[in-house]
């Protein structure tokens, strides 16, 4: 099994990942690094992680002389994850890196060269593309089974209590669109099987008191080259998980989309509820077995890229009054 280390022991990292990488086949927990020596400690016991495969911030650069560990996940907020994904390609090892990929298209940029300039392969947590739900929407866009699909409608929301975490800081990559945003995104771009042309966004809040640096809640509209349009919605305020597609000839539609689990949908040839015990196991997995067999990524930092470069003109348009931007 591939060793891999996790970078950033927070809410995904400690309830997600971890408890996923007792499930999977191709790969294990061998490392962590955190800035938390309790972390550490809670952390060894728990999964048995000897001490030399334990390390903070400032020596995680050692890890280059660590054979145990294949694989660096970095799993911080989003304005670390350029520096850690290029820190770890340095060190020679393969780099997981969490969505979204990082707050500007230069900052993918370098990653991707990072890895590049050093061998090593880049995947982002996508974890939806990993879902045989996922998949199957994405088939009937891929194989037009209802004609082209000329409408897409996409929200992807939570309500969160919290009121000083990153994701409402704007320096350390908070901000919904980056966040909740990049799923609704995703469903637009995988349930049409193209990349939009062009966007027009508008943010809104109901809490100015504490959204005073980043969006809660944004909207946004896409047009795609075949002429299929998108209307999606992201928030920290509304609870959303839907996609619905209207073809030429039929639809398809899905709710929740963007779960852990338990995504289904149905479309008329029937439901789409395709059984999964981990999704974050299966991605894992997914990746390590292409690491293993030199295959292409499922979602590489390319795609990564591809979803930045649309929210840095979510930004752009808003900035400029909702003009719509070209892409
Ligand atoms: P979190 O706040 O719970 O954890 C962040 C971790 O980073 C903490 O352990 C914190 O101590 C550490 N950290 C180090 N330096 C920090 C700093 N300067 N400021 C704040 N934290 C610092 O966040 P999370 O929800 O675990 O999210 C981490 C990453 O995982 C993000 O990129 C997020 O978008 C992504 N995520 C992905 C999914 C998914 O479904 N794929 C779900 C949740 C989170």
């Amino acid at each position: 099994k591939l060793g891999i280390a996790l970078v950033g022991l927070g809410n995904y990292a400690t309830n997600q990942l971890a408890p996923a990488l007792q499930q999977t086949s191709l790969c294990r927990l061998a490392g962590i690094v955190t800035g938390t020596p309790e972390k550490a400690e809670k952390w060894s016991k728990q999964y048995n992680i000897p001490t030399k495969n334990i390390y903070n911030y400032q020596n995680f650069d050692q890890i280059a002389n660590n054979p145990d560990i294949d694989v660096v996940y970095v799993v911080l907020p989003p304005s670390m994850h350029r520096e850690y994904v290029v820190r770890a390609a340095k060190a020679g090892k393969q780099v997981f890196c969490e969505k979204p990929m990082a707050p500007s298209v230069a900052d993918c940029e370098a990653m991707i060269k990072a890895c590049a300039d050093n061998k090593v392969k880049l995947a982002i947590g996508y974890r939806c593309q990993h879902d045989p739900n996922t998949q199957a929407y994405m088939k009937f866009a891929k194989e037009k089974t209802f004609g082209k699909v000329r409408m897409v409608t996409c929200g992807a929301g939570y309500f969160d209590a919290r009121t000083t975490h990153w994701k409402q800081n704007k320096a350390l990559g908070g901000g919904v669109m980056g966040d909740m945003g990049v799923y609704a995104l995703q469903g637009a771009r995988l349930a049409t099987g193209e990349e939009p042309m062009s966007v027009t966004a508008q943010f809104h809040t109901t809490r100015p008191d504490i959204y005073k640096e980043v969006e809660e809640t944004a909207t946004f509209q896409l047009e795609f080259p075949s002429g299929a349009l998108a209307a999606c919605h992201t928030s920290f305020g509304i609870n959303m998980n839907y996609l619905q597609a209207n073809c030429e000839k039929g639809w398809f539609k899905m709710e929740p989309f963007s779960s852990y689990s338990g995504n289904k949908g149905s479309s008329p040839q029937g439901p789409i509820d395709f059984p999964l015990q981990s999704q974050q196991a299966k991605q894992l997995d997914d990746d390590t077995s292409a690491l293993m067999k030199g295959m292409s990524l499922i979602a590489p930092g390319e795609e990564g890229l591809r979803d930045i470069r649309v929210v840095e003109a979510v930004y752009k348009s808003v900035a400029n009054g909702g003009k719509t931007i070209k892409l």
